[in-house]
Protein backbone atom coordinates (compact mmCIF):
# COMPACT_ATOMS: atom_id res chain seq x y z
CA UNK A 1 0.00 0.00 0.00
CA UNK A 2 0.87 3.47 -0.38
CA UNK A 3 -0.28 7.12 0.83
CA UNK A 4 -0.58 10.22 -1.29
CA UNK A 5 -0.70 13.77 0.06
CA UNK A 6 -1.79 16.69 -2.26
CA UNK A 7 0.48 18.85 -1.56
CA UNK A 8 -2.00 21.79 -3.42
CA UNK A 9 -4.55 21.53 -0.70
CA UNK A 10 -2.30 20.54 2.62
CA UNK A 11 -2.76 23.17 5.38
CA UNK A 12 0.47 21.98 6.93
CA UNK A 13 -1.36 21.07 10.50
CA UNK A 14 0.97 18.01 10.96
CA UNK A 15 -1.72 16.17 12.44
CA UNK A 16 -0.76 13.32 9.76
CA UNK A 17 2.75 13.24 11.27
CA UNK A 18 1.70 12.98 14.79
CA UNK A 19 -0.47 10.13 14.54
CA UNK A 20 1.88 8.39 11.83
CA UNK A 21 4.80 9.24 11.77
CA UNK A 22 6.16 6.09 9.97
CA UNK A 23 4.26 7.54 6.89
CA UNK A 24 4.21 11.03 6.41
CA UNK A 25 6.23 13.97 7.84
CA UNK A 26 6.58 17.66 7.45
CA UNK A 27 8.71 18.72 4.46
CA UNK A 28 10.84 21.79 4.33
CA UNK A 29 7.96 23.35 2.42
CA UNK A 30 5.90 23.30 5.53
CA UNK A 31 3.64 20.47 3.80
CA UNK A 32 3.53 17.13 4.85
CA UNK A 33 4.63 14.18 1.86
CA UNK A 34 3.87 10.64 2.41
CA UNK A 35 7.43 9.66 3.00
CA UNK A 36 7.20 6.37 4.53
CA UNK A 37 5.90 3.36 3.13
CA UNK A 38 2.47 2.00 3.99
CA UNK A 39 2.78 -1.58 5.89
CA UNK A 40 0.75 -4.21 7.62
CA UNK A 41 2.16 -2.99 11.13
CA UNK A 42 1.05 0.76 10.56
CA UNK A 43 -1.44 0.52 8.18
CA UNK A 44 -4.22 1.56 10.77
CA UNK A 45 -2.20 4.27 11.56
CA UNK A 46 -1.69 5.39 8.07
CA UNK A 47 -5.92 5.69 7.57
CA UNK A 48 -6.20 7.21 10.74
CA UNK A 49 -4.01 9.87 10.18
CA UNK A 50 -6.30 10.13 6.25
CA UNK A 51 -9.49 10.35 7.93
CA UNK A 52 -8.24 12.76 10.45
CA UNK A 53 -6.95 15.01 7.77
CA UNK A 54 -9.63 18.32 8.03
CA UNK A 55 -8.92 19.22 4.44
CA UNK A 56 -8.98 15.59 3.51
CA UNK A 57 -6.15 15.62 0.89
CA UNK A 58 -4.48 11.99 2.29
CA UNK A 59 -5.17 9.10 0.09
CA UNK A 60 -3.79 5.74 0.59
CA UNK A 61 -4.00 2.78 -2.30
CA UNK A 62 -3.95 -0.89 -1.79
S1 LIG B 1 -3.25 16.24 8.22
FE1 LIG B 1 -3.73 16.92 6.14
S2 LIG B 1 -3.56 19.15 6.24
FE2 LIG B 1 -2.58 18.37 8.06
S3 LIG B 1 -0.40 18.22 7.49
FE3 LIG B 1 -1.33 16.22 7.08
S4 LIG B 1 -1.95 16.30 4.91
FE4 LIG B 1 -1.58 18.40 5.58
Amino acid sequence: MKAFVDKSGCIGCGLCSEICPEVFRIGDDGLAEAYGKVTEDNAELAKEAMDSCPVSVISIEE
